[in-house]
């Protein structure tokens, strides 16, 4: 079977074969019979969802278009959206409900898409594995034996598996790319400020983006062009002079462009199936016209160090305000200190009490200049590394990860061996640059992903070139086999 995208859902819609009630009663069917396997949802509101499918419908008829009108979209479930519950994965939110839209939401809504379901996540989005939900782990569609990636297990599986063309997740380290690596969808990390925050649970705010998620590249575009753009609610969203008309998404030229190829990504590590795959699309985008040219990022290897000691540091501080007393569950206890002890210890799970000790003792008065204050140097290392990289190519293609989706457990027991799989992606986190992940083939007969980088808000012409990719192949259009 081919996945549909949201560009084929839009035909129906755009030429009145298809509503966007249809649409909705699709997308909530396929959640009730095939969730209960996958896990990929935490919450949906049929009624809420109908009603604003009957709106878009509405709309459609009166002769508006935008890219979005009348296609169902699954958030991940630290963004807000208002009066269902937000719980970021999390048993400390029990019983919270958002009283306001994350920005990203309300341009959602305003341009006709409909929110159907919130979905399961690493919880506070730590995680490489969609293992640390306190809910259900979500399962890999392609091999249910398997993790789809994390943190945006949920919102990548409900794309995967059909139950909507489009979803948002967050992208740290890598949130968004590597489920999307591991389930054969596109996802992209926007440049820094290219997507407000705004009603964004925090879990390290320097490095926190919306990533939206697609069956395609021109999918991801429209979505993020209805979203794209300066939030005065949001001190660090940036003016973008003209998101202009991503669509439809034009495929780049890539006759000439020069494809960057970072010795320290393709060297060791890498696992030979994983690397055969990526060779052939390395292979494709040449015979499109790309030139590949060999670089250096000589400091990729203090990466990782550098992103789990700012992110664990943001995270002790971001995360100290769930407390008891302001937002969802509390422990009631005779005593205030008590009472956020308990709350927190019965509340987090172990991942994020291990990030928020590492984080504080990072943090603490002698250890800050030794651990946080490297670490930021070292950004600086990693960011200068990629804008010298750009002045002689224009993008950057690397793997998503080592290898493809691990079996359930398979590094739960060794907190260093799950960080490790974000070695590829938490680089252009540091640096702020937008990436996205790709399908490029199977290996085994799971998914793989490869990932384009580019220079500070490229992003759509970094859409454009993995349009160009896709135009020319058809990985991206694989479907697990699912009952359909
Ligand atoms: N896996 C990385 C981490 O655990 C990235 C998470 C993310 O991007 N939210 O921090």
């Amino acid at each position: 079977m081919t996945l549909s995208t949201a560009m084929d859902w839009r035909g129906g819609l755009d030429a009145g074969d298809l509503s966007a009630e249809v649409l909705v009663r699709r997308s909530l069917d396929r959640i009730q019979s095939l969730d209960p396997t996958l896990h990929a949802v935490l919450t949906t509101d049929a009624d809420r969802s109908l009603a604003l499918a009957q709106a878009a419908d509405r709309r459609l008829q009166a002769g508006e278009r935008t890219p979005v009108l009348g296609l169902p979209v699954v958030l991940k479930d630290n963004l807000n959206w208002m009066g269902l519950p937000t719980t970021c994965g999390s048993a400390v939110l029990e019983g919270y409900r958002s009283p306001y839209d994350a920005t990203v939401v309300s341009r959602l809504l305003a341009a006709g898409a409909i929110p159907i379901a919130k979905a399961n996540m690493d919880e506070f989005a730590m995680g490489s594995s969609g293992e640390f939900s306190a809910f259900s782990p979500t399962r890999n569609p392609w091999d249910t034996t398997r993790v789809p990636g994390g943190s945006s297990s949920g919102s990548v599986v409900s794309v995967a598996a059909g139950y909507a063309p489009l979803a948002l997740g967050s992208d740290t380290g890598g949130s968004v790319r590597l489920p999307a690596s591991f389930c054969n969808v596109t996802a992209l990390r926007p440049t820094y400020g290219v997507l407000s925050r705004y009603g964004l649970t925090a879990m390290a705010s320097s490095l926190d983006v919306v990533g939206p998620i697609g069956a395609s590249a021109a999918d991801v575009a429209s979505v993020l062009q209805v979203m794209a753009g300066r939030d005065p609610l949001d001190s660090t969203s940036v003016e973008l002079p003209q998101v202009g008309d991503l669509f439809p998404l034009l495929p780049a030229d890539l006759r000439g462009l020069k494809i960057g190829l970072p010795s320290e990504y393709w060297g060791e590590g890498l696992e030979p199936g994983t690397r055969g795959v990526l060779e052939a699309a390395l292979g494709e985008l040449d015979r499109l016209g790309a030139s590949p040219v060999k670089i250096r990022l000589p400091h990729t290897r203090y990466a990782i160090d550098a992103y789990y000691l700012i992110c664990t540091s943001e995270v002790s501080s971001n995360l100290s305000r769930f407390d008891g007393v302001r937002y969802g569950s509390r422990a009631e206890r005779d005593d205030l200190t008590d009472m956020i002890s308990d709350t927190r210890d019965r509340g987090f799970g172990a991942e994020a009490k291990r990030r928020i000790l590492l984080g504080t003792f990072c943090l603490s008065r002698g250890y800050y200049d030794a651990f946080y204050l490297k670490a930021l140097k070292a950004r600086t290392l990693i960011t200068r590394d990629f804008l010298e990289a750009f002045a002689q190519v224009d993008l950057l293609a690397t793997p998503i990860s080592p290898g493809t989706a691990f079996p359930f457990g398979a590094k739960t027991g060794d907190p260093l061996s799950m960080y490790l799989a974000d070695v590829y992606t938490v680089t252009t986190s540091l640096a702020g640059l937008p990436s996205l992940s790709m399908p490029a083939g199977f290996s085994e007969g799971l998914p793989v992903g490869l990932q384009l980088i580019g220079p500070p808000l490229s992003d759509v012409r970094l859409l454009a070139a993995a349009h160009a990719y896709q135009q020319a192949t058809s990985h991206h259009l694989k479907t697990p086999s699912l009952p359909s």
